[in-house]
């Protein structure tokens, strides 16, 4: 027995159902559930993704399909009383296409198929309407040509532009403006001339066999699986190219009949806002493209204040529609979409799909149909995408512009998106800032010492680096939008320009960045600014996602601002306060290259009690702005070398300051250079060869939490050291930081509460992590570290040869993203269960990058974190992740 390919349906009865959408692709399992639901749809059947699928392979069809086809047609003719290709009663079929996942406008359709020189003749005695019926006729010629003839055949002929060239021309000859102007017998001409020209152009003769015409459409609809359109729509949306199409064929009707008939799309709910609203449009007398294709501007299917609402005009068919859209929205309980048609005053569906719908759209139906007990919270969550989230927090692109042809693309490393003038050095970036432009910053990459010029623009481009380079860290810790490694750019900063896939831009020339997707614009787009402040629908989404998870959600943070930021945002904790960022604004950072090369240790004390009082005063601030939460704060991880001077005056003034030669300045300068420096003197054996930096900052840390406890303030900080990778390191800096506490306890005659705690950076800490354990009172991994030394992947230039590792499936993501599980996790997992078989209640947290990776959430709620700590603006996708993961 041959294989079934087809699958036959009419209103009442049909033979798939909406849970075959793998089998059937989204359009065709729907309609056969609409049937089912006795809803009127027009009769018809679907051929299934499995022929695409061999189509693709062996480009031919399965053997028997042909035999399937044409018992179905003779399906459709039985239901609609009509036959093929006859002369006299002829039926019309639609050719659509049906992914398994709607992407809608993607792929091809070819409607009115059946109509040749004589089988018109029956439709014009039927109808008796020759405008309905040459329109028709010259509407199949024009798709047939362009889908069929030209796309499919890849001619590239652009037919389609040719023709609706030859129809303006007869408008403008006739003083008509709109199509449905052009009279029955100019359709009938334009008919003619089409024809003519399509032989001229491709040398080929629009086929009069209405077979042949629905198997050429067939054939276009199954190539248009891999059109560019449509393999550029799967990529964007992560759609897998082997699904395939179904082709669903259906008994034409028709909205262009007269002034009782028409056509329309409606949705059960507002799309843009999420309002509970039946929400749509219609056109009288049209087919469905001049809906959807924008020729003549579609009127409300409800809006009393229009006067050609539907409710209005067909007040017995909008009641019916209101009734069809109550029963599908309460079975698929979900926003649907739908498309009807009116034919002489008989309502058809033609279609119905869950709705597309943007982020904050999506909340509020969600949330609907949770408060209204129609769906579990768990679904609920399922229904939230990271993007829907994501679109709430910043700036975004309109629908309309982010359709648009990009001039290139990088790595999405910052969210949101980001439009303004581009500048290519700091200063000038701050400079132009401060006189009201909106700034894109375009460097190779970015260092420290550029985050003034970074803060001051609007979104960060570079040439280099990757997703945890120092521009997307930055970037996505202030929540700005950031693009990296995009290696198309070729900056000149000399010539203050850069040219991008050959065409040069300058200063001040305006660019769009898409942060999520990486897309580059050359173009100044309106954003659409987010207001998260008062959003109840935001609100109510943390709080499903908070009663739903286990993880405890921390935040990045290393100010003030950044502290009453995250917790506005629900951070329940800060993860990592990096005390370096502290060091590099311009009053301090003088101070901070004194310490580093002052040439003696009298010299050098008299910095660090400088610096002290800068440290206890910002260590109070984010103590108290995250009170009664616990705050972790770093002690100093970078290379020193990363602070010094490196401009000529700045080494003069030091000289100077310290009465010494400018050579000897710069001889230390070069000594402390390191051709290694991430592997270098940093994390804690700064603190253990320069022991007077780790009492510093603990006494910084200890004397505010004193000041804290005197003002009734609850505070709760723990000291972290960095990039341990033996337990002596480990007994080293914490004995510092214990004397330290010892003599402040003693000093003022109380108790100080703090933790002290590792953090996870190096493969060997994770081994001897029984052995840490047994002084720690908590560790925290930072997985970017231990990403880069168990790799042995330079973070920063991971951008070099990526594209190429993912392009041959050595790796499958970036693993300064998403966390490597089989790698990384596993060493990971080694540490926790050594860690805890000594220590049980030792608190486990995460402050890499991770923390704020969906995916990675999984696996770190999966291994029982407690805590997981990432930029402020990723809180909420970590909330959800926490919830979605926890419910799985
Ligand atoms: C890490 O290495 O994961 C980390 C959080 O530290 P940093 O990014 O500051 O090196
Ligand atoms: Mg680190």
């Amino acid at each position: 027995m041959t294989k079934k390919f087809i699958y036959l349906f009419k209103q009442g009865n049909a033979e798939g159902s909406s849970k075959m959408s793998n089998l059937l692709g989204g359009k065709g399992a729907n309609l056969a559930e609409m049937s089912n639901l006795n809803i009127p749809v027009p009769p018809g059947f679907t051929i299934s993704t499995d022929v695409c699928t061999y189509f693709m392979k062996y480009n031919k069809y399965p053997p028997g399909l042909k035999t399937q086809v044409n018992s179905a047609i003779k399906h459709i003719e039985s239901q609609m009383q009509q036959r093929f290709g006859s002369i006299r009663n002829p039926l019309l079929v639609s050719v659509r296409s049906g992914g398994q996942i709607s992407m809608p406008g993607m792929m091809e359709t070819v409607l009115n198929v059946g109509l040749n020189d004589k089988t018109i003749q029956g439709l014009m005695a039927k109808t008796k309407n020759k405008k309905f019926t040459f329109d028709s006729y010259r509407r199949l010629i024009m798709m047939y040509a362009d889908v069929v003839m030209d796309k499919s055949n890849n001619l590239k002929c652009d037919i389609r532009i040719d023709l609706e060239k030859i129809m303006s021309l007869m408008k403008k000859e006739k003083k008509l403006i709109d199509d449905y102007d052009l009279s029955g017998e100019d359709f009938n001409d334009l008919c003619l001339l089409f024809k003519n020209h399509i032989n001229q152009k491709l040398n080929l003769q629009f086929p009069e066999d209405p077979y042949e015409q629905l198997w050429g459409s067939i054939d276009a609809v199954f190539k248009s699986w891999n059109g560019t359109r449509a393999m550029e729509y799967r990529k964007i949306e992560q759609i897998s190219d082997n699904l395939g199409t179904g082709v669903n064929i259906q008994a034409m009707v028709f909205g262009n009949m007269g002034n009782n008939s028409a056509t329309g799309v409606a949705f059960t709910k507002n799309p843009s806002t999420g309002e509970n609203i039946f929400f749509g449009e219609w056109l009288p007398n049209a087919q469905g493209e001049d809906v959807v294709s924008g020729i003549r501007t579609p009127y409300p299917i409800d809006n009393s204040n229009h006067k050609q609402n539907l409710k209005k005009i067909m007040p017995d068919i909008y009641k019916e529609l209101d009734k069809i859209q109550t029963i599908l929205e309460n079975h698929y309980l979900d926003m649907q979409d739908l498309e009807f048609t009116i034919q002489e005053n008989k309502l058809w569906l033609l279609q119905t799909r869950n709705g597309k719908r943007n982020g904050p759209a999506a909340i509020k139906i969600a949330l609907y149909f949770l408060n209204n007990k129609k769906i579990s919270e768990k679904l609920f969550l399922d229904r939230i995408r990271y993007n829907h989230i994501t679109e709430l927090l910043y700036p975004t692109l309109s629908e309309k512009d982010k359709k648009m042809i990009p001039v290139a693309q990088g790595l999405p490393a910052g969210p949101g998106s980001a439009c303004g003038q581009i500048v290519f050095d700091p200063e000038r970036a701050k400079e132009l800032y401060d006189k009201g432009h909106q700034i894109i910053l375009v460097r190779e990459e970015t260092s420290p010492e550029d985050v003034h010029g970074m803060f001051a623009s609007s979104g960060v481009l570079t040439a280099r680096g990757g997703m945890t380079s120092h521009a997307a860290l930055i970037a996505r810790g202030w929540g700005k939008c950031c693009i990296v490694g995009c290696r198309e750019i070729e900056i000149n900063y000399q010539s203050k320009s850069c040219v991008i896939n050959n065409i040069t831009y300058r200063e001040l020339d305006w660019l769009t960045l898409n942060g999520s997707t990486g897309y580059i614009y050359n173009k100044k787009f309106n954003l659409i600014a987010p207001n998260l402040n008062k959003n109840k629908d935001f609100l109510s989404l943390i709080n499903i996602c908070d009663n739903n998870k286990k993880l405890e959600i921390r935040a990045n943070a290393d100010s003030k601002n950044d502290a009453i930021l995250s917790k506005s945002m629900n951070a329940k904790g800060i993860g990592l306060c990096r005390t370096e960022h502290m060091f590099f604004e311009p009053k301090r950072i003088h101070e901070v290259r004194k310490m580093i090369l002052a040439p003696n240790l009298n010299l050098k004390q008299k910095s660090i009690d400088r610096i002290l009082s800068f440290q206890t005063k910002d260590f109070y601030e984010i103590l108290k702005a995250m009170s009664p939460y616990s705050v972790t704060i770093r002690l100093l991880d970078p290379p020193l070398h990363e602070f010094l001077p490196d401009k000529e005056d700045q080494i003069k003034i030091i000289a100077e300051e310290f009465n010494i030669n400018i050579s000897d300045v710069n001889n230390q300068i070069s000594n402390l250079t390191e051709s290694n420096p991430m592997l270098g003197h940093r994390g804690c054996r700064l603190g253990i060869t320069s022991p007077e930096i780790t009492t510093m900052q603990s006494t910084a840390i200890l004397k505010s939490a004193y000041k804290l406890k005197n003002e009734n303030i609850d505070c709760a900080p723990e000291i972290m050291i960095p990039l341990v990778g033996s337990i002596e390191e480990f007994i080293n800096q914490k004995n510092i930081i214990d004397k330290v506490a010892a003599d402040l306890n003693q000093k003022y005659n109380t108790i100080i509460n703090y933790s002290v705690g590792a953090m996870i950076e190096l493969p060997r800490a994770c081994i001897i992590a029984d052995q840490i354990a047994q002084y720690a009172d908590f560790i925290s991994f930072g997985t970017n570290d231990l990403t880069q030394t168990s790799f042995g992947f330079s973070r920063d230039d991971i951008s070099t040869f990526l594209p190429q590792y993912i392009k041959k499936s050595i790796l499958e993501h970036d693993p300064f993203v998403t966390l490597d599980i089989k790698g990384v996790g596993e060493l990971i997992k080694i540490a926790i269960n050594k860690a805890r078989s000594v220590n049980q209640n030792i608190k486990i947290g995460i402050c890499g990058e991770h923390g704020g990776d969906p995916k990675s959430i999984e696996f770190f709620n999966k291994i029982k974190f407690d805590y997981i700590s990432c930029s402020p603006f990723r809180i909420p996708i970590a909330y959800l992740a926490a919830a979605k993961t926890n419910t799985i």
